[in-house]
């Protein structure tokens, strides 16, 4: 056996054959991993591997995550992979941003480029396959967003039926809609999300549906492959810092694993430092990292933000994300909504865009600036999580001026930009634009 999963719990280190269908430790209910007895010897040429695969046009190697295969080995039939070709997501320098941000240069890796338009393809092409490996038909997940629209798209790639829960009403339809139109059933239950939840938990052994919520361990394997491919792309260059959103904290997670392992296996000589930035309405990490310890964490009873893909209280892969940024010598931060809007309009004027949640990473970046955490000659990487066309809606209040809190507080368009109304006059049109 040279993959399995094993508790994350240090106290517990309970292992399970990698084929199990479980979502928590049976022992001690704690996180579970994927993890590996690596075969020291091939590693050494992996970067050499990878790096030739890009002149491959099959599926496996034109995908940004199963190029690294070597890295994430839990799969034992490798061609009933399910792939778009997710992954292959570009750096971006961003000389407008790093000036907003106080830097002398900042890149954005680009998640919002995956095939349904953020990075949860990264880890759904792994978790999907996962559950064609085990024989599964039925998928199913707990989410109003980005989860639900990537989960529909690999299911039904993969020719498996995707069932989605919902609490009812409350919907974000960009995301939804997406969800819709990849056929998945979507169940709006009248209940709370934590009720949901626990429903679902309930019932999905009984209905033989496989869950695929963020605590789903290849997930993360596949979510790890950001920070190989973006080592790849910088020549395995480890950033000094590399900056995310956090929700529910299983990017946070998932990137960290994959420098740690890089460093452990030698493909990198020393580790980047993780920051997480999450929004000032939805921040119990924020609040936990103030005093951390083990049983310290509290979740944020109702949180509120219009950055939706973060507006989590009780972010399940904290214990995670917390290794993860004592290891790497990490930071949280938090942003407030008017402070995410802007850094969002600015990514937007830089011709990149990104989603709400995407942008709290370039708000984070400017505050640690700010506060000399990261220093202005660092090499800085921001991940930008989502697709600019997830929330149009967000956008086009923000422009116009009418985008509110969700306490109902407006916000200033810092850098609006109104559509202009014009009468057809030639003349006048003629002279507005050669004044420009
Ligand atoms: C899911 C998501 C997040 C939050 O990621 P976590 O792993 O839950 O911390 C941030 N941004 C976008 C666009 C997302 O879809
Ligand atoms: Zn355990």
């Amino acid at each position: 056996m040279c993959s399995y999963l094993v508790c994350f719990r240090d106290n517990c280190r309970e292992k399970y054959p990698i084929d199990s269908v479980l979502y928590q430790c049976p022992r001690c209910g704690g996180l579970l991993e994927a993890s590996y007895r690596w075969d020291a010897a091939g590693v050494s040429g992996w970067k050499t591997l990878w790096r030739n695969r890009r002149l491959d046009n099959s599926a496996l190697e034109q995908s940004g995550v199963w190029r690294y295969r070597e890295s994430i080995p839990f799969l034992q039939d490798i061609s009933r992979v399910v792939t778009l070709r997710e992954g292959n997501t570009p750096l971006l320098p961003a000389p407008l941003a790093a000036q907003y941000a106080g830097l002398d240069a900042l890149t954005f890796k680009h998640q919002g480029f995956n095939p349904t338009g953020s990075f949860k393809d990264n880890g759904m092409t792994c978790g999907v396959s996962q559950a064609v490996q085990l024989g599964r038909t039925l998928v199913g997940c707990v989410s109003t967003g980005n989860t639900s629209a990537s989960m529909a798209a690999y299911a039904s790639a993969a020719g498996l039926k995707p069932v989605i829960f919902l609490p009812h009403g409350n919907i974000s339809f960009g995301k939804l809609s997406q969800a819709l139109e990849y056929g998945a059933l979507t169940l709006q239950v009248h209940a709370n999300f934590d009720q949901i939840l626990a429903f679902v938990r309930q019932i999905a052994d009984r209905a033989g549906l496989y869950l695929l919520n963020s605590i789903n361990p290849f997930r993360i394997e596949g979510q790890k492959t950001i920070a190989i491919e973006m080592l790849d792309q910088l020549d395995w260059r480890a950033p000094d810092w590399v900056v995310m959103p956090g929700g529910n904290l299983g990017n946070c997670a998932a990137i960290g694993k994959g420098f740690l392992e890089m460093h452990e296996l030698g493909l990198i000589d020393r580790l980047p430092r993780i920051a997480v930035i999450q929004s000032a309405g939805a921040a119990p990490f924020y609040e936990f990292m103030k005093a951390p310890g083990e049983d310290k964490f509290r979740a944020v009873e109702s949180p509120e933000t219009l950055a939706t893909a973060i507006r989590i209280g009780n972010p399940v892969s904290w214990p995670k994300a917390w290794s993860v940024l004592r290891r790497t010598n990490g930071t949280v931060e938090r942003a407030s909504e008017q402070e995410i809007a802007d850094a969002k309009a600015v990514i937007g004027r830089a011709g990149i865009g990104c989603e709400p949640a995407s942008a709290a990473t370039l708000a984070g970046i400017r505050k640690l600036v700010a506060s000399h955490i990261i220093r202005r000659e660092d090499h800085v990487v921001g991940v930008l999580t989502g697709n600019v066309l997830k929330d149009p809606d967000y956008i086009y209040r923000y422009h116009t001026g009418q985008l509110k809190t969700p306490g109902g507080k407006p916000i200033t368009s810092t850098y609006g930009n109104k559509p202009v109304e014009v009468t057809a006059d030639a003349d006048a049109v003629v002279g507005m634009l050669t004044k420009l």
